[in-house]
């Protein structure tokens, strides 16, 4: 049954999409032998290196299998101390800008980068999965104690703490508990038992004088239980030692993701932060004179060229369209050096569209590129973005030349920029001083002259 439905769907896939043969073939043995575990909360990274197969490959195969319904997404939100998933949904309408930390206590501010990550569960009308989301206890985080204990067993173990206040918890039932240590120099060895019976710990709250601790920990369950004790306020996780993920960023960064699930959008209202976006703002010189001389009709074949050749290059360097106001394309990036790389192939394919024998207007860019923070929203339905970067790379649009693309020195400083340009060819940028707005500081803006550029 299960494996009729399972070839029924990957049928449907190879009818409806551009697929590779060899992926759809071992992502179905995959699917076809693979336990409830490992079809709940798939890391398509994680899943792309057990099956020897592209990340983005394999990325957009799970995008097919979702759309004829044979996998969910699910937007699951990390919390940023403890790396707990807090959340989980099968739609971005349900992420909200907060989200709570049962096990850290605590708010997260949540950012689509950082703590948002696509997963994919096996559709639960093909396969019913009930299982807990698990608590992987990330490597980077010092515990004092990482034990397991055996069903019916004992386990000792002795720990030196500081005065503080600390968890500890059962990763697999999510049982928890507080020691409090206080600053006071015991006389004797301190000793604690804590016994785990009926899915909790007893006592659950214990009070400690700082030093050495001798855990008896009793398991009474039926099954094997884990003990993890750290300091209850945990700093904020370094995400890059975690395990490679797709970020939900990442996700709507990606063209396959918009073209397939234009719907999925956050909610009105809620907007989520962006640590780390790259905008491209990319305008034709001259337009109105453009459509004085060819009239509307040819002008707006002329537009559409453009529009066709710039999303192609966006599209290439990973980046998608946000959206276009009049002539002006509006683009973003995960990584600044790909908006570079996008700017720069722009220029060059106009350059080529321009010296073809039917071009009947040259078409000549005004780029500007930025990186930093921003906010994600959902405006009419559509994806689209918030803040002081996006502000600053439409004002720095505002002061370009013929053929130039103008950005900033966080672009500049970005290494992998710095390496795209050097592989184009450029040699020369030139900075100046501009105030982007009346009465404003002036900011450093760098010019890269694409005329020198092979
Ligand atoms: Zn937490």
């Amino acid at each position: 049954m299960f494996s009729e439905i399972v070839n029924q769907k990957f049928d449907e896939v190879n009818n409806l999409y551009n697929t590779d043969f060899q992926i759809l073939d071992s992502l179905k043995s995959f699917i076809l032998e693979a336990n409830d575990e490992e079809l709940f909360l798939i890391n398509p990274y994680r899943l792309a290196k057990k099956l020897n197969i592209n990340n983005k490959s394999l990325l957009k195969h799970l995008f097919y299998l979702t759309k004829v319904g044979l996998f969910d997404l699910n937007w699951d939100v990390h919390c940023t101390r403890c790396n707990w998933v807090t959340e989980t949904s099968h739609s971005l309408k349900k992420v909200k800008t907060n989200s709570y930390c049962l096990n850290c206590d605590f708010y997260i501010d949540v950012s689509f980068d950082e703590s948002v990550e696509l997963t994919f569960t096996i559709n639960e009308n093909i396969k019913t999965i009930d299982l807990p989301i698990k608590f992987d206890f990330p490597e980077q985080i010092k515990s004092e104690i990482n034990t397991t204990i055996e069903s019916g067993k004992t386990r000792t173990v002795i720990s030196f703490l500081d005065p503080g206040v600390y968890t500890f918890m059962c990763p697999i039932t999510l049982a928890k508990g507080t020691i409090n240590v206080n600053n006071e120099e015991p006389n004797e060895i301190q000793t604690i038992e804590i016994i785990y019976s009926d899915g909790k710990f007893a006592p659950n709250n214990i009070n400690v004088m700082q030093g050495s601790i001798t855990f008896l920990l009793k398991n009474e369950m039926d099954i094997e239980i884990g003990f993890i004790l750290y300091p209850k306020e945990l700093p904020k996780l370094d995400i890059s030692l975690l395990d490679d993920r797709v970020s939900g960023f990442e996700c709507i960064n990606m063209p396959e993701f918009r073209a397939i699930f234009k719907h999925e959008v956050l909610p009105r209202r809620e907007s989520l932060q962006v640590k780390d976006v790259t905008f491209l703002f990319t305008d034709i010189a001259g337009s109105s004179r453009l459509y004085e001389k060819l009239g509307d009709i040819k002008a707006y074949n002329i537009v559409r060229d453009y529009f066709d050749i710039l999303n192609e290059t966006i599209e290439k360097n990973e980046g998608v369209t946000v959206k276009t106001i009049g002539d002006v394309v509006i683009s973003s990036f995960t990584k600044a050096s790909n908006g570079m790389k996008a700017a720069l192939d722009a220029q060059k394919a106009f350059n080529e569209y321009n010296q073809r024998d039917d071009v009947q207007y040259k078409i000549i860019l005004k780029q500007s590129l930025h990186t930093g923070d921003s906010i994600v929203v959902n405006l009419n339905d559509r994806l689209d973005y918030f803040g002081s970067t996006v502000n600053m790379a439409a004002r720095i649009k505002n002061l370009c030349m013929d053929n130039e693309i103008l950005t900033t020195e966080k672009i500049i400083n970005n290494l992998g920029v710095m390496d795209v340009l050097i592989d184009s060819g450029i040699n020369k940028i030139k900075r100046f001083e501009s105030s982007l707005e009346d009465n404003e500081e002036a900011v450093k803006i760098y010019k890269i002259d694409t005329n020198v550029a092979s």
